[in-house]
């Protein structure tokens, strides 16, 4: 017979795909309309860890893990011929399924011929690559968090700082909305440093830094400026309520319990208008600011626009008198000190015609307020008794000097009894004696051509 010609047990063994199955290269398997495994190839049972045998009668979807299934099942269900990748019981690594449909012949119902290849190792590759992106990335953020942020704080860096401050300004001009900057600097910071150490004065600016932090809003930017000055970014704040929140900065450091000794930080704040050209220009007349609040006896905050008023800081001796008033909230009576401290300062500071307005501390430090035999002369009053001798009018400083502080403690002494209107009166003399002490700086100043 001619081997085109028609043998009919030809055709039902080619319609039988079973010996097809079992001879496929490829692990395959052929399903019947129930999902039951109807045939399996050696390769296809070895894959799913099964013998042949076992295999058969066995619903094909039993054979994968839990997590496998629900794919499994939506593509089995699915209308056209379908791909999908299944991990496999037992860590047996993975597997692609290509499905497609046998529709019913010569009374074989339909099935599902399943194709099966390993894929494990193009998976693991796919894994690994994945993760070396994800280290990459997260490197990537940690490299940049670095270039950003300081090291002792956290907060921004100076780096931060200025390219935040120039994408503000603009958006702010840009919108015709305010922006504050404010220069936040610690008042005598070398000197905490030298009695306590650099490591405890390094805690101090960490501290410091969450102390700000917390004392703002979200959008506003804390940054470290450099050393032991931050810089603050309020967006939104016109010059009053960068006032407001300088003060509180002031007020919130001021208060705060600090383990060593006390901390004090002077503000200096300007707010964008038309004349600011630019980041710049802001930052020197927030610098400006901050020089005079310097100057004007430090733990205050000053505004730029403010600047070039009568001596910056003087304030009247009610207002004193009220912020001593205030300072009694805290019952070991420091902050009481503390005010009339600055309040003798800021009646100490005047205008010395070569290096214009000193402040109060440059020639006296007052110690402890009731100790009137001493008070710690500061570097001008030093410098310049050293530099021009000891004469009748150095000596005659002295005497009020110690008057200053005798009555600085009688006048938190009355204020704690309530006594405000001897207080009132003795904060009237202590400004006399002021501006005597003052009144011989500048005869002295005159006569040494300082
Ligand atoms: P003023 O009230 O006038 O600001 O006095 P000050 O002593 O704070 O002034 P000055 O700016 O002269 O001194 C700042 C000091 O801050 C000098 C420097 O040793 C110290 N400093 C700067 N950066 C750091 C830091 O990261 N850690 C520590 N511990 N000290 C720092
Ligand atoms: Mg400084
Ligand atoms: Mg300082």
């Amino acid at each position: 017979m001619h081997p085109m010609d028609h043998d009919p047990s030809a055709e039902t063994a080619l319609s039988d795909p079973a010996p097809f199955i079992e001879f496929l290269p490829v692990p395959a398997l052929l399903l019947d309309n129930r999902g039951r495994v109807a045939v399996a190839n050696a390769s296809a049972a070895s894959m799913l860890g099964a013998g042949v045998g076992k295999l058969v009668g066995v619903e094909f979807v039993t054979c994968l893990p839990l997590s496998s299934r629900p794919a499994w099942r939506a593509t089995a269900r699915g209308d056209l011929a379908a791909r999908v990748d299944l991990s496999l019981a037992e860590s047996r690594g993975w597997a692609r399924a290509q499905v497609g449909r046998v529709p019913a012949a010569g009374g074989r119902p339909a099935g599902l011929l399943v194709l099966l290849a390993d894929i494990t190792e193009d998976r693991r590759q796919a894994e690994a690559i994945e993760a070396h992106l994800g280290a990459l990335d997260r490197a990537k953020r940690e490299l940049e968090a670095l270039a950003t942020s300081d090291g002792l704080t956290g907060l921004a860096n100076h780096r931060a700082f200025q390219s935040r401050l120039g994408a503000e300004l603009r958006r702010a001009l840009h919108a015709g909305r305010p922006l504050s900057l404010l220069l936040v600097d610690v008042d005598h910071f070398k000197r905490l440093n030298d009695s306590f150490g650099h490591p405890a004065g390094d805690e101090v600016l960490r501290q410091l830094g969450r102390l700000l932090r917390d004392a703002l809003r979200p959008g506003d930017t804390v940054a470290r400026y450099g050393g032991e000055e931050f810089a603050v970014i309020l967006p939104g704040a016109a010059a009053r309520a960068a006032g407001v929140v300088a003060g509180r900065l002031n007020a919130a450091v001021r208060n705060h319990p600090w383990r060593l000794r006390e901390v004090t930080v002077s503000v200096g704040h300007a707010t964008a208008d038309a004349t600011v050209v630019d980041a710049s220009d802001l930052v020197a007349r927030a610098d400006q600011a901050l020089y005079a609040a310097k100057h004007a006896g430090r733990d205050r905050a000053m505004d730029w626009s403010a600047l070039g008023a009568a001596p910056p800081g003087k304030i009247d001796l009610g207002e004193w008198l009220a912020r001593i008033e205030d300072a009694r909230v805290d019952p070991s009576g420091h902050a009481a000190v503390r005010v009339l401290q600055q309040a003798i300062l800021d009646h100490l500071q005047w205008k010395n015609r070569l290096r214009g307005i000193i402040g109060g501390d440059e020639h006296l430090v007052p110690r402890e307020i009731g100790d009137h035999r001493e008070c710690r002369l500061g570097r001008w009053y030093l410098q310049s008794r050293a530099q021009y001798g000891e004469n009748a009018d150095w000596i005659a400083l002295d005497a009020p000097h110690a008057r200053l502080h005798a009555l600085a403690a009688q006048i938190v002494a009355e204020v704690s009894a309530g006594d405000h209107e001897q207080a009132m009166a003795d904060l009237r003399e202590l400004e006399r004696c002021s501006t005597q002490i003052v009144d011989c700086l500048e005869r002295l100043a005159e006569v040494a051509g300082a």
